[in-house]
């Protein structure tokens, strides 16, 4: 377990190589390879957990590179060491990964105290989430104790990436089209934090769209936590804050917001409540793939699945009746 040696105690540019040698190595489909990794992720597990973990999400051209670049470098002149992951489930489509990609973050990425890795192309969001979970672990069992996860704006991979994540933010242009998408499909409930970016480009706009996304955060609020109603102190309320990414400014203001968020929710147990739910929605998210996986090659129900399914299109046999033949199938 040399790797693992390098990886929690190694000389910097060990530790580096033995990160990305691991990832790598978790990033494999052969089955021995992925033998070697469990037994590689287990032994690592007694030394993680100790970051932060922060999700960051938002369209295409909102600014999360240059958003990661400036907090990256704030939070090292902190003290911290940072890493970024990306979750990009197109990029099996377009065989390149743009998120994490490190000439985006030109300063953080050459950074002794930063490592950048982009998104896996395992296909599946579900295979690519869980290769980001593992690095996730990796990158704290080597000390970064700040880990952001990045992802796009596209529904799934947000609600994936809130799953794997303390605090998730979701980053937005000053204008209302856009800020009524996100509201629309959802993923503005999964928000901790909004945040306003380019509020350079024009301040009214962007106090406008604060008044608005912080008034449906409310109604979210009240559907979801009655708490809110009475001003619990113990409960972290969803806000919304303006930035200018490229300016630099709002930063440290940002980082302020995540460290109340984060004591927040330490003190109140919340933290360690929902990682633990995380873990185990995770592991039952991932039996079911596996399941379905399985269920499907299993040689009776691969005999048996197309003229069933065939039955079931042409209205033959119930959708539920024709489940349970084929599940019975499987033993
Ligand atoms: P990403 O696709 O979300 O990673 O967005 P980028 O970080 O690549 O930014 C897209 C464009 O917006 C780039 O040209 C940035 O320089 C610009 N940009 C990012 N943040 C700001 C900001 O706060 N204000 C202004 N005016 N431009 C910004």
């Amino acid at each position: 377990m040399a790797l693992l040696q390098d990886i929690i105690g190694g000389e910097p540019a060990r530790q580096r190589r033995a990160m990305a040698k691991t990832i790598t190595l978790l990033e494999s489909t052969r089955a021995d390879h992925r033998l070697h990794a469990d037994a590689l992720l287990n032994a690592l597990l007694p030394a993680t957990g100790d970051s932060f973990r922060l999700g960051i999400s938002g369209v295409p051209g909102v600014g999360k590179s240059t958003f990661i670049e400036a907090l990256g470098l704030h939070l090292i002149s902190l003290g911290h060491r940072v890493a970024v992951l990306a979750v990009d489930p197109s990029s099996s489509v377009s065989g390149g990964s743009i998120l994490g990609d490190k000439t985006r973050m030109e300063q953080l990425s050459v950074h002794p105290q930063a490592y950048i890795r982009p998104s896996p192309s395992s296909g599946t969001l579900g295979g690519v989430a869980e290769r980001t979970r593992e690095a996730m672990l990796v990158c704290e069992a080597a000390g970064y104790d700040v880990v952001i996860v990045e992802t796009v704006g596209v529904g799934q991979s947000e609600t994936a990436v809130q799953g794997m994540t303390d605090m998730f933010c979701l980053l937005q242009l000053p204008n209302a089209g856009d800020d009524l998408q996100a509201i629309k499909k959802g993923v503005m409930e999964l928000a901790d934090l909004v945040v306003i970016n380019k509020a350079d480009l024009d301040e009214n706009a962007a106090t406008r769209a604060r008044a608005q996304i912080s008034s449906a955060l409310r109604l979210f609020g009240m559907h979801g936590h009655p708490d809110h109603l009475h001003h619990d102190q113990s409960v972290w309320h969803p806000t919304v804050i303006q930035m200018s990414a490229l300016k630099n400014q709002g930063v440290d203001a940002f980082w302020a917001t995540v460290s109340q968020f984060r004591d927040l929710q330490s003190s109140s147990g919340r933290m360690a409540a929902r990682r633990r739910s995380q873990d185990e929605a995770w592991m039952w998210e991932r039996i079911d793939a596996g399941l379905k996986a399985r269920f499907k090659a299993h040689p009776a129900v691969r005999e048996q699945i197309g003229p069933v399914a065939d039955d079931v299109r042409n209205g033959v046999v119930a959708a539920s009746v024709a489940a349970r033949r084929l599940l019975d199938l499987f033993h």
